[in-house]
């Protein structure tokens, strides 16, 4: 039998490498940056068209390369960064695989234009798919410029596979601010389709964060500095009240480098915990500087992920740093210009002096006095005020309908959201036939009964089904409800959730939303829909940003629907949440008004049913 392996030729070990390297658009431009970074720039422009699948450009103003060295750059393993195995161990620089222009210059046209300093002319050379088309000298400024044009212009299905413009701009910018964050002293810029998506002066680290997450930024920030013989953590966690429903706040760098680490991550989280609610997470934008000895970096392609040689003292620093930083912030405001200014005792309090506290006393209180009526003022404000469970039971057997009903209403006017409750065994209704019709469990089920059995219906899942039926309802014939705002509310954002709830805004207009302004990193709004409280449209508006950004959705995604699920679900009654008999009543009814009735949007059972076969068999 003949041999049969052959090497394969260069431009098909570059496009298989490339496969590693370059996923979508947004790791050409991490690529891009960071070898600006290592040629020294103080200035850099991203310039991106169509989400990056038309134009990647990347101009800086480092330290440029000779002809031949620009010649050499797009060969694989071409590194002006190591020399030997020794090296990798004592890295001070982002790139060192020599991969990166090899990998591109494979799957894409790319233009590269680049002069030395101390050079008069420049070189510039065209490549398409690893074959050079031409070399030339040209006339350019000191540095390197570089535009990646079609990207994956030969690996049809690679192209395929590329997300929606807004997915893929999404990632694009997640590199661009992760790279920016880590090198305040650059400046950067950063364009989209000729308009300019962001303009990042040089600048300090406080600022940089700014900068890019928005002006209201500032105020959320903790300071965190520590110094360790292994470890200096130096950056910023956000205020605890701050913590998002979103993890787009969190940032890592170890030695100027972003990295994802799940352990570390869990550090910051277990320093907050009991301090944010579930679900909820800290933002931060920490720097951490180790000897780059005791890191290996070499263990994923795109170098987001890396082993430290003692992670488990970098957690225990890590977390206490950012404790004793919250405990600071929480006892005396920190001593810095930059302090909250509401931490501050207004005013006004200055000059007065404390009186103590009392305690008053309801003395003709008798807990033993049946006919006894809570005072006002007791029934609106005492936490130990509950439902008698005597008279529950007693209604439970006697069934009268309006003690009950009256009961049940007057006592959701005192009733705290936090007071523990002892509930009779079912909260029960009559229908007017005085028959019962449905019963809800636990504060978390609405039991019905049907002619073949019984109905447990789950009161979150119902409610969101019902809520998302009638918002998509309204989104698509257009009439929502709008309730007009006394005074409009005013919402800070970031500019990239801004440019995302700006893709909505026209169905959030269909759905009641009314929008006064829509600017960088602010919006107006005069009116909500009828349904949403005005307490609730910011929690609302930043769940919806997260299940955007979460959905990652494909380039068939439908917003309204999204927005449908997003809404539903922040506005649907809780398990937990006990519900009047009417309230019961109209839930089982516009349940079953559905076209879907049995699954949630997200598609899970919104009731079971148990038939009457189903407890005769349990009874045998
Ligand atoms: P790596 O960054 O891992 O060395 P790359 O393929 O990204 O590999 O780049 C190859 C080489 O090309 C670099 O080592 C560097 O010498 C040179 N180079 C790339 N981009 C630039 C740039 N913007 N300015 C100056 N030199 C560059
Ligand atoms: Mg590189």
């Amino acid at each position: 039998m003949p041999d049969i392996i052959q090497l394969l030729p260069d431009h098909v070990a570059n496009q298989i490498a490339a496969g590693e390297v370059v996923q979508r658009p947004a790791s050409v431009v991490k690529e891009l940056l960071e070898n600006a970074i290592d040629a020294d720039a103080t200035a850099i422009k991203l310039i991106v068209k169509d989400a990056g699948k038309t134009l990647i450009q990347v101009i800086d103003d480092g330290k440029g390369m000779s002809a031949t060295d620009a010649r050499l750059s797009f060969e694989r393993h071409a590194t002006s960064k190591i020399r030997s195995a020794e090296d990798l161990f004592g890295l001070h620089t982002k790139g060192f695989r020599g991969e990166a222009l090899a990998s591109i210059a494979a799957i894409a046209h790319v233009e590269l234009k680049t002069k030395l300093e101390t050079e008069e002319l420049g070189t510039q050379i065209e490549i398409e798919g690893s074959d050079v088309k031409a070399q030339d000298v040209v006339v350019t400024p000191k540095g390197t410029s570089i535009a990646v044009k079609h990207l994956f212009f030969n690996i049809p299905a690679r192209r395929n596979f590329l997300k929606s413009n807004n997915v893929e701009l999404r990632h694009i910018i997640d590199e661009f601010q992760r790279v920016a964050l880590a090198h305040p002293d650059i400046v950067f810029t950063m364009h989209h389709n000729d308009s300019e998506t962001f303009n990042l002066p040089k600048s300090n680290y406080r600022q940089r964060v700014v900068n890019i997450f928005g002006s209201k930024t500032n105020e959320k920030l903790v300071p965190v500095e520590e110094e360790t013989e292994v470890l200096k953590i130096s950056g910023f966690v956000g205020k605890p009240e701050f913590a998002r429903k979103t993890k787009t706040e969190q940032f890592f760098f170890v030695n100027n480098r972003f990295i994802k680490s799940p352990y570390l991550n869990h550090a910051i989280k277990s320093a907050f915990e009991g301090l944010i609610k579930e679900g909820s997470h800290p933002s931060y934008f920490l720097n951490l500087t180790v000897d780059p000895k005791t890191i290996d970096i070499n263990i994923h392609p795109t170098k987001t992920e890396i082993k430290f040689d003692d992670e488990h003292t970098l957690y225990a620093i890590l977390r206490a740093s950012v404790k004793h930083s919250l405990g600071q912030f929480n006892i005396a405001p920190v001593l810095d210009f930059n302090r909250d200014n509401n931490l501050d005792t207004p005013y006004s309090y200055k000059e007065k002096t404390a009186s103590n506290p009392t305690v008053e006393v309801d003395r003709a209180f008798n807990p033993f006095q049946n006919d006894h009526k809570p005072s006002e003022k007791r029934a609106v404000t005492s936490t130990s005020y509950r439902k008698s469970p005597t008279t529950d039971w007693e209604s439970l057997y006697v069934g009268l309908e309006s003690k009950a009903n009256q009961k049940v209403q007057s006592f959701s006017e005192v009733q705290l959201e936090s007071e523990p409750e002892q509930e009779a065994l079912f909260n029960h209704n009559k229908d007017a036939q005085g028959l019962q019709s449905t019963y809800q469990f636990q504060n978390k089920y609405i039991i019905s009964t049907i002619k073949s059995g019984m109905l447990i219906i789950n009161q979150n899942r119902a409610h969101q089904r019902i809520l998302y039926e009638g918002l998509l309802k309204h989104t698509t014939i257009k009439e929502a409800i709008s309730q007009q705002l006394l005074f409009p509310l005013q919402l800070q954002f970031s500019s990239t959730d801004i440019a995302l709830l700006n893709q909505l805004k026209e169905d959030l207009e269909h759905t009641g939303f009314v929008f006064a302004k829509f600017e960088d990193e602010q919006i107006e709004i005069t009116g909500v829909p009828v349904n949403v409280p005005e307490s609730e449209v910011s929690i609302i508006l930043e769940q919806l940003i997260s299940d955007v950004e979460q959905e990652v959705p494909d380039s068939n995604f439908s917003a309204t629907d999204l927005l449908a699920k997003s809404l539903s679900k922040s506005l649907a009654v809780k398990a937990g949440q006990s519900l009047t008999f009417e309230e019961q009543e109209h839930m089982v009814n516009s349940l079953f008004a559905c076209k879907e009735p049995s699954v949630s949007p997200t598609n899970k059972a919104t009731f079971i049913t148990m038939t009457v076969d189903d407890f005769d068999k349990k009874f045998i």
